[in-house]
């Protein structure tokens, strides 16, 4: 792929993700298994804001009247009333999520950013040709289930250089391995090496390593001291943290022990 990758949500490529448009959706919650209705929808409304009907009144429910297709052939789905369609000017107001939307971010779009651009392009470049209900899709796109681990293991995987998307599909532990502890996973790969990523028996693999490390961190005190693990390490390191010891607090001292205890059950 040539040029500039900006953003997960619109990468170029003809791709745009619409997942969470509006931004108030259920965990789970996939456009794609609604797409009948959606597509509908989505018509109409584009029809509507290309005649100057703008929504009335704040929206509930999933449905953003904002939202329709940025191309005449129903490809890609995005916001038409965001301030980059509209010469600067910010026409969302009346769909009660503009603040809202402006803040909005997800993990698997804060790792791609993180990642650098060759490896943005690797991942890319295996959902060519995507429309954006498959795009946004954690069911029908692994790219996403992927980025979902952070940005050391989709930078591993890039690098690895999968040959297709149904290669990627292939890998049972996108299903398989719960995203919390995507950190866990970056280290095991750091030390097993990339091509562990290929391996069918990696979930397993996870598995018991995150028993013999969360059995290793000992049981929560019961009033949770110390500093938020938010402040003590990165975002996907604190997720891993806070899923494998159920805190959210600790000393820094206690995230070095656990570190090395992470490396020591790795050399066993
Ligand atoms: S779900 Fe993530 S990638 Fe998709 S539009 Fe929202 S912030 Fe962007």
């Amino acid at each position: 792929m040539s040029g500039q990758v900006y953003s997960l949500c619109s990468p170029g490529q003809g791709l745009s993700c619409f997942a969470c448009c509006p931004p108030i959706r259920p965990p789970g919650y996939d456009h794609a298994a609604h797409r009948g209705s959606l597509t509908r929808l989505l018509s109409e409304n584009t029809a509507a804001i290309k005649r100057g009907e703008l929504p009335q009144g704040e929206m509930t429910g999933y449905w953003c009247p904002g939202l329709g297709f940025l191309d005449s052939r129903g490809h890609r789905v995005g916001c038409l009333l965001h301030p980059a369609l509209n010469q600067g000017q910010d026409r969302r107001g009346p769909t009660g999520y503009r603040e809202k939307c402006a803040r909005e971010s997800c993990a698997p779009a804060r790792a791609f950013a993180a990642l650098s651009p060759g490896a943005q392009s690797v991942l890319i470049d295996l959902c060519a040709g995507m429309d954006s209900f498959t795009f946004s899709s954690p069911t029908h796109n692994p790219v996403m289930r992927l980025l979902a681990f952070g940005p050391t293991v989709a930078g591993a995987v890039a690098g690895l250089g999968p040959a297709s998307l149904e290669e990627l599909r292939a890998w049972s532990w996108l299903d398989e391995i719960e995203p919390a502890r995507g950190w866990l996973l970056g280290q095991a790969q750091a030390v097993w090496g990339g091509e562990a990523l290929r391996d069918p028996g990696l979930a397993g693999r996870i598995a018991d390593l995150h028993q013999r490390v969360a059995a290793g961190l000992g049981p929560a005190p019961p009033h949770d001291a110390g500093e938020p693990l938010a402040a003590l390490c990165d975002e996907w390191q604190a997720r891993y943290w806070r899923a494998a010891s159920g805190r959210r607090r600790a000393r820094p001292a206690e995230v070095e022990r656990w570190k090395v205890l992470v490396q020591a059950v790795l050399r066993d």
